[in-house]
């Protein structure tokens, strides 16, 4: 038809657009009608706020790290006290109250000596369970004095106390280069606790004087008692325990006779009566020293059955003095020294 233009078709086949309706803005000015004083107060915004999300962020990352720090182990007391202090100084900060310096100092204390306590123990002890009470005890004062601890200053009183009740359940090892060990005022001589070569006493006083009683007593009953071996320095065990190992051997001999300087006799506390070899044993002597030793201070050390526990072989023929007490409580309740004492004999593979 005259005078009706149509439009040649482009590569796609579809009709080239029209003439855009829309003007297109000045150059340089913003893609959206807006005037620019409101475009610089929009940028300001957008800054503001990632900035906001930037700090956010780190708070977060902050937040997270801080958690993930390891608990001070009982170890290092000294060093959660300063945390919990540092945190103490800011009781603003979120799950740190406020908690005097006093009372966390007592507390760092108190794990200290717990934590030197149960250090003295684990080498030599018999049975682990019975340390159970003060190792949570300790780790519980650890974990309230790390940083990050929500513990309130009366939790913290209350653990320093229960951690010194236990601490006091455990009695201290006391150990001289002069002498025996000593736990609980309990003099223990054995494979795993030795004495200095120069411990030489003799048989102690009330050692003498409670076996005269015991011996006495005895020859009342119609028995007769003699010691066959009282007091024996390290000298003297020396010789014995070689003489043993070169007729025997080491293991075998270990089984009965002690090293120099792990023998009972060097204490001045233990005697062999009438006679130290297993013949001793069903005899009326024998009968009659288990029987009433416990009455006089004396137990028989070395009981049947009890080798894994002691490191000796039945001996009933030694006996040990321990006061009258604390020899008939042991005595009825079947007990060992180690038993009791809560303590290993076995000696250190070096040894
Ligand atoms: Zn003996």
């Amino acid at each position: 038809m005259p005078g009706v233009v149509t439009p040649p078709p482009t590569r796609s086949g579809q009709l080239r657009p029209g003439p855009d309706p829309t003007p297109r803005p000045p150059r340089g000015s913003s893609p959206h009608a807006v005037s620019p004083a409101v475009y610089r107060r929009r940028r300001l915004a957008v800054g503001l706020g990632l900035l906001l999300v930037v700090a956010l962020v780190w708070w977060l990352v902050a937040g997270l790290s801080h958690r993930g720090e390891a608990v001070p182990d009982a170890a290092a007391p000294v060093a959660a006290a300063t945390a919990a202090s540092t945190a103490s100084a800011a009781p603003s900060a979120p799950g740190s109250p406020a908690v005097s310096q006093a009372v966390v100092d007592d507390l760092t204390a108190a794990a200290s000596a717990g934590t030197a306590r149960l250090a003295q123990w684990d080498p030599v002890v018999l049975d682990a369970s019975r340390l159970d009470a003060l190792r949570a005890a300790v780790d519980d004062a650890a974990a309230a004095l790390a940083e990050g601890s929500t513990a309130s200053e009366a939790d913290l009183a209350a653990l320093a106390e229960r951690v010194r009740t236990e601490t006091a359940a455990v009695p201290e090892i006391v150990t001289s280069t002069e002498g025996p060990t000593t736990i609980g005022g309990v003099v223990i001589a054995n494979k795993t606790f030795a004495m200095p070569a120069s411990y030489a006493p003799g048989i102690l006083p009330e050692v003498d004087a409670a076996w005269t009683q015991m011996q006495a007593a005895a020859w009342n009953d119609g028995v007769t008692l003699w010691i066959d071996s009282g007091f024996r320095s390290s000298a003297d065990q020396e010789i014995t325990y070689q003489g043993y190992v070169s007729k025997f051997s080491v293991d075998y001999a270990d089984t009965f006779s002690s090293r120099p300087g792990h023998s009972e006799h060097q204490t001045g506390l233990a005697l062999d009566i009438n006679n130290a070899h297993p013949d001793f044993g069903g005899t009326a002597a024998a009968t009659w020293l288990a029987q009433h030793a416990p009455e006089y201070g004396f137990v028989i050390r070395f009981p049947d059955g009890k080798q894994d526990v002691t490191g000796y072989k039945y001996e009933p023929w030694h006996v040990r003095y321990l006061g009258v007490d604390l020899a008939t409580s042991l005595t009825q309740q079947g007990l060992t020294l180690e038993e009791y004492l809560n303590v290993t004999s076995r000696y250190t593979p070096d040894a």
